[in-house]
């Protein structure tokens, strides 16, 4: 941490204090965050916080997204998908993205006024994205886009979407480009339905479809047939994201039992008093220290620019993992209340359990690891 990182962190828990939290019940309800939130966020400059300031981000660091992503969690806030936005589309603008389309897109994702998503899951192709169908075929200076994507976070609002798509005849991940569709009335351009999660009820993930979908060829992001490897490039740094909000997540868990096993009496004491309840917080307090102290080693390494696909993966499994376990047992201790959706850690625990599958699921992750072996 650094005064600058400490100052943002003040910042962002002061507007997530007054913009969010009040809004958190309604917005699960509608499944989706009210659209003026993201211009609210871009105007205290939250949004592409690590992009260059010549492009209108912060000129900040991958450690200003993890303080923002970290203040998230400690209010377990599952409505927002900053990190989609911010921390993943942006990058692939700015590591992909010519001179012109940065300068086209990022002033407005970071003012909030266009709002980033990236489709890369199909109804058949998930883990295995060799196996994505959508094609974009050339005409002119378009390419016609056809295919339909599944599970999108931010579908409602995005302006902005990154679709990996096939621009070649060749199979496998070799045909696949990178296009950024600008989806204001765009034709073609289809939302589908919101879909009905356990958990995460505030985010707009959405089915779309594309159905000769003009997109023009100058918003091919680098070169046709590099997608594949943009992808593998930057889902380090998505996995990183998710094991940096797991860990944040875990320790709130930690903080919230505790509270609660002061506060709550039976058999005429406090639940802290109980020793199986004493155990049992301090080896989740435990894990969650070990967890951050791992996690904060891969922050540095990716500030350093040396955090490998490998140990990216091993951050994500693990803290996924015991983000899920710390949050189940720490449920526990709040019994029937635990239960009912008005406790921050019931939301959590429902909020925790696709933390292990989105991102590249675990078992992608280990297969990852185990090719490094
Ligand atoms: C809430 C939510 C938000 C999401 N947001 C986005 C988004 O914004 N953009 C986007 O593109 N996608 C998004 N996804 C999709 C997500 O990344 C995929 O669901 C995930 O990659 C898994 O793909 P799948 O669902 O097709 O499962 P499958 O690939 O069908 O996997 C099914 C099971 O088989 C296992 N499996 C598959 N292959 C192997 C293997 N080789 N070895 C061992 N086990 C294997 C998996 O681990 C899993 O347990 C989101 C998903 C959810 C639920």
């Amino acid at each position: 941490m650094t005064d600058d990182l400490d100052e943002l962190r003040d910042l962002t828990r002061r507007f997530l204090a007054k913009e969010l939290e009040p809004n958190q019940d309604l917005w699960s309800r509608q499944h989706a965050v009210d659209r003026e939130f993201w211009n609210a966020a871009g105007a205290i400059g939250l949004l592409c916080i690590s992009c260059p300031e010549r492009y209108g981000g912060g000129g900040g660091t991958f450690a200003h997204e993890a303080v923002v992503i970290e203040e998230q969690a400690r209010i377990a806030d599952d409505c927002w998908a900053y990190n989609v936005h911010s921390t993943i589309v942006a990058h692939y603008i700015n590591a992909y993205g010519s001179e012109e389309q940065k300068r086209r897109w990022l002033p407005g994702m970071a003012r909030g006024e266009l709002v980033g998503a990236i489709a890369m899951t199909e109804p058949g192709a998930g883990s295995d994205l060799q196996a994505i169908r959508t094609t974009a075929v050339r005409d002119g200076d378009h390419y016609v886009i056809n295919g339909s994507k599944t599970f999108i976070t931010n579908g409602t609002h995005c302006d902005l979407l990154i679709i990996a798509a096939r621009t070649g005849e060749e199979r496998g991940g070799k045909g696949l480009s990178l296009i950024v569709a600008e989806t204001r009335g765009l034709r073609g351009f289809h939302r589908g339905r919101v879909l009905s999660k356990i958990g995460q009820h505030g985010q707009d993930t959405r089915e779309l479809s594309f159905t000769d979908m003009r997109v023009p060829v100058a918003n091919l992001l680098g070169e046709e047939g590099q997608g594949f490897g943009q992808l593998m490039a930057q889902l380090p740094q998505e996995r990183l994201t998710i094991a940096v909000s797991a860990v944040a997540a875990a320790e709130h868990a930690v903080d919230l039992a505790v509270e609660y096993a002061k506060t709550r009496t039976a058999f005429g004491q406090q639940l802290l008093a109980f020793q199986n309840t004493r155990f049992v917080l301090a080896e989740c307090r435990t894990e969650a220290l070990a967890l951050r102290t791992f996690v904060d080693h891969c922050i540095m390494r990716h500030l350093d620019g040396a955090l490998d696909m490998a140990t990216a993966s091993m951050a994500k499994y693990l803290a996924t993992d015991k983000q899920s376990e710390i949050i189940d047992r720490c449920l526990q201790i709040f019994g029937g209340y635990g239960y009912i959706t008005e406790y921050p850690i019931a939301r959590m625990y429902a909020g925790a359990r696709v933390q292990r599958i989105y991102g590249g699921t675990n078992e992608i992750m280990k297969e990852l690891i185990a090719r490094s072996l």
